[in-house]
């Protein structure tokens, strides 16, 4: 029998963590290691590999097909072009201290889409091959233009089979012709709400007046919208919160799902916050926060999951979860999803479209008027995958993992930095190795947050083997 190559990494149990290319996995002791590194399987560890699908026999055997589909599953195939990010306006009224999407003042002109780009816009929608999209509104704050929206979601709600719309708005003036628009069930709401009220308003809101008035806009949001509305704490890694805190703030406005992120290392933010290199550190609190949040979720009816991890663990335990933009392989750029800037520009992600703010480097696609220049995309998409990078062919975790040029870029002003000297490595190894402690953890507690988080009844056994 043929054995398919294994990757390895000590574990806190004591023992190690086994993965093959296409994402099958189990744990062995050292002295498994040392037969497999020294070619003395034995008929025991034979039959354990091939029953759990790592063996086979002759190249074209059933097993050998098996493994190649299971490793294609693992794949990203870039779909036709369904997500775009709108920006009609760079206008905000507010001035939030990390804002990372380079905003100018409410009353500034020439940052909002004209009639001439909006119509444009249209056009190029009307133009795209897909049957059904989903439309993310920006800023700026999208509302200050809530004419721009409704014409678009008129238009893209007869011309697409399904069509999905996120306003992603701070909720800090919100009209009667606002909550109209937001009441629409094909509509979302992405908001922010800072780790905790304190944080919230000297990051973003700086009174108590404005504070007030945004929690009673996120609490109406919630009765108007219900299980439409997601909210997003973005933590300055040097004044982190008690997880416990966080927790008690995100229960309190009926939130069941947050997404950790630090200060991203973009826009503004960057002038005024450590953002570069916060690897150990932040997932040191990822992991306080994940302890946290099984605690909640032993003592309360209304569990909470941390979307990040729990989306880490989904593409441990299965395959196909490549909904998430920035957890791809490959994850080739200007091909599924579009950003559209205020003056008319195609950026291949948000990010992207910062750092030409910044004038850090200019990844413009194009614009909606001349149509879509796949230059650039070209350009990075033959780096846009972990396969066979030299440090990744290594990993453990290659499988479930993925890329994030536009980050490496924004950090290190290159795409081919070595791979493990990476925040996004670091992170990522940091996730994954929690991931595996905990799904092989034997703690009830743990056990319950995990199988909710992943979306299964209970753990079951067959899906976390272990070899003697
Ligand atoms: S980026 Fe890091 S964690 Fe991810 S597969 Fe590559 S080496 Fe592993």
């Amino acid at each position: 029998m043929d054995v398919m190559p294994l990757k390895f990494r000590p574990t806190p149990s004591g023992r190690f963590l086994f993965c093959d290319d296409a994402g099958g996995f189990f744990e062995a002791p050292q002295e498994f290691l040392e037969r497999y590194a020294e070619g003395r399987l034995t008929g025991d560890d034979e039959r354990f590999l091939e029953s759990n699908g790592h063996g086979f026999g002759r190249p074209g055997d059933l097993r050998f097909q098996a493994f190649g589909y299971r490793w294609a599953r693992r794949l990203h195939v870039p779909t036709q072009l369904d997500y775009v990010i709108l920006v009609p306006t760079l206008r905000c009224n507010l001035a939030c201290s990390y804002c990372q999407v380079s905003r100018v003042n409410e009353s500034t002109p020439g940052h909002d889409w004209d009639r001439r780009t909006l119509q444009a816009v249209i056009h190029w929608l009307d133009g795209l091959h897909t049957e059904k999209i989903k439309i993310e509104f920006q800023g700026g704050e999208p509302l200050l233009r809530l004419d721009v929206l409704q014409e678009i979601r008129e238009f893209a709600r007869q011309r697409f089979a399904t069509a999905e719309f996120v306003v992603c708005t701070n909720l800090q003036d919100v009209n009667e012709g606002a909550w109209e628009f937001l009441s629409s069930v094909d509509t979302f709401i992405s908001t922010s709400l800072d780790p905790t009220v304190a944080l919230h308003k000297r990051n973003r809101t700086g009174t108590e007046g404005l504070t007030a008035r945004f929690l009673a806009n996120l609490d109406k949001a919630q009765d108007l919208c219900p299980g439409r509305v997601s909210a997003l704490p973005t933590f300055d890694p040097d004044a982190l919160p008690d997880p416990e805190a966080v927790v008690a703030t995100y229960a309190s406005h009926g939130l069941q799902s947050l997404f950790l992120r630090p200060v991203n290392h973009q826009g503004f933010a960057r002038k005024r916050f450590r953002t570069r290199d916060v690897g150990s550190a932040w997932n040191d609190y990822v992991r306080r926060f994940i302890f946290a949040l099984i605690e909640h979720n032993a003592a309360s009816s209304t569990p909470m999951e941390e979307f990040y991890f729990s989306h880490c663990l989904r593409r441990v335990l299965l395959s196909g979860h490549d909904g998430h933009v920035d957890l791809r392989n490959p994850n080739t750029l200007g091909t599924s999803y579009l950003v559209v800037d205020h003056d008319g520009s195609f950026y291949p992600t948000d990010e992207a479209r910062m750092m030409g703010r910044l004038g850090q480097i200019d990844l413009r696609m194009g614009n909606v008027h001349e149509g879509f220049d796949p230059a650039i995309a070209k350009a990075m998409n033959a780096e846009s995958l972990n396969t066979f990078d030299a440090d990744c062919i290594h990993c453990p975790y290659q499988a479930f993992c993925g890329i994030d040029l536009i980050d490496d870029l924004s950090r290190y002003g290159r795409i081919d930095m070595p791979r493990h000297e990476t925040d996004f490595c670091k992170r990522h190894l940091g996730i994954f190795d929690l991931v595996f402690e905990l799904i092989y953890s034997e703690d009830e507690k743990v056990r319950k947050s995990v199988a909710l988080w992943a979306g299964l009844e209970r753990l079951e056994p067959e899906l976390l083997r272990v070899h003697s």
